[in-house]
């Protein structure tokens, strides 16, 4: 049976459904919407204004290039321009590979490309060895907790080298909604309150983030990418099997299977949450050490970077935490022959 002709311009044959309106459309109708509908996020969200040097957070994977395509679409009529910005975390077999698809892009792009390393800013703990450290060695479940906080200060730091006033990250609809799943799933009530919006206005002197892709579903960012014939990099990282978000998207999977908007609902439940005052967690203040946003006495990247460099990287994670934030404050000594290593905390 011929494919229905595409509802939107009734020209070309449909090339898909949108998973979630059911509408029938052709390769480039389904695009144009898409690239619309970003637009539209910007613009009502007020997120990216006209002169903004923006910092697309770049992975070679297919959130990132589709969106560093897009916005690169949208430039004219947002006003902004666009800087790439990678991290390179460390990891073995994994990084290098996707670092490769980031250039690729940067070069077809012709948009400038900063990379910074884990190692050169943290004081030369790689993912790889954090990863050594916080298992004894091969991986451990807890590498991306370090990993998530390493790499959003990784970021905010490039970003700042090329003078970006914005960062952009392509998290999409089905991160976010397992990024609150885990949030539940926790009891973490304070990143249930900070994750609703769609990102953050830029507290403590941080550049303002945001998610352009935020309400767009992973289906149809790989359709995207699949109809604009975007090059990235799909292989999974040699410490994703290890995540507890894999067990937040098994659950989302089955919840979506059982009800279809239910992505989208909880994207949009994070924005509706508002805590009692009672569970509201501290007003943030400034990290002792590097001067940014803390809701302790230190910052979590100070925090877990202090726990790796004393050799007892789970000080820094859970409840661990208050005893760590309890010898660092400000004025108090750290003891030398606690640190393992010669690499030294660094300044941000
Ligand atoms: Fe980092 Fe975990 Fe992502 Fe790998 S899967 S890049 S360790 S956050």
């Amino acid at each position: 049976m011929p494919a229905p002709p595409c509802t939107s311009c009734h020209a070309a044959r449909a090339a898909l459904r949108r998973p979630r309106s059911g509408q029938a459309l052709c390769g480039a109708c389904f695009c144009t919407a898409f690239e619309a509908e970003v637009l539209h996020t910007v613009l009502t969200g007020r997120l990216l204004p006209p002169g903004a040097v923006v910092a697309v957070g770049a992975s070679g994977g297919k959130d990132s290039t589709v969106l560093a395509h897009v916005l690169r679409e949208l430039v004219p009529r947002l006003g902004i321009s666009l800087q790439l910005v990678a991290v390179d975390e460390g990891i073995g077999g994994y990084r290098d590979a996707a670092l490769a698809a980031v250039r690729r892009q940067a070069a077809r792009w012709e948009l400038p490309l900063t990379v910074v390393a884990y190692e050169d800013l943290f004081g030369g703990w790689t993912m790889d060895a954090v990863a050594r450290s916080t298992a004894g060695s091969g991986r451990s479940r807890s590498c991306c907790t370090f990993c998530g906080v390493l790499r959003r200060r990784a970021l905010e730091e490039g970003a700042r080298r090329v003078g970006a006033t914005h960062i952009v990250t392509g998290h999409n609809a089905d991160d976010m909604a397992e990024t609150v799943l885990m949030n539940f799933l926790r009891g973490d009530a304070g990143r249930l309150a900070r994750g609703g919006g769609l990102g953050s206005p830029g507290e403590g002197g941080a550049l303002p983030r945001c998610r352009p892709l935020q309400f767009a579903s992973q289906k149809e960012v790989v359709l995207y990418a699949h109809f604009r014939r975007l090059d990235y990099f799909s292989e999974e990282c040699v410490y994703a099997p290890e995540a507890f978000r894999g067990h937040a998207r098994d659950l989302l999977k089955r919840l979506e299977a059982a009800r279809p908007s239910a992505v989208l609902d909880l994207v949009h439940s994070a924005e509706r949450l508002a805590l009692a005052a009672s569970a509201r967690p501290p007003r943030p203040g400034a990290c002792s050490r590097c001067g940014a946003l803390a809701s302790r006495a230190l910052c979590q990247a100070c925090a877990l970077l202090d726990g790796l460099n004393r050799g007892r990287p789970r000080l820094a994670i859970g409840k661990g935490r208050r005893g760590l934030d309890e010898e660092a404050t400000p004025g108090t000594p750290r003891d030398p022959a606690q640190t393992p290593t010669p690499k030294a905390v660094p300044t941000f």
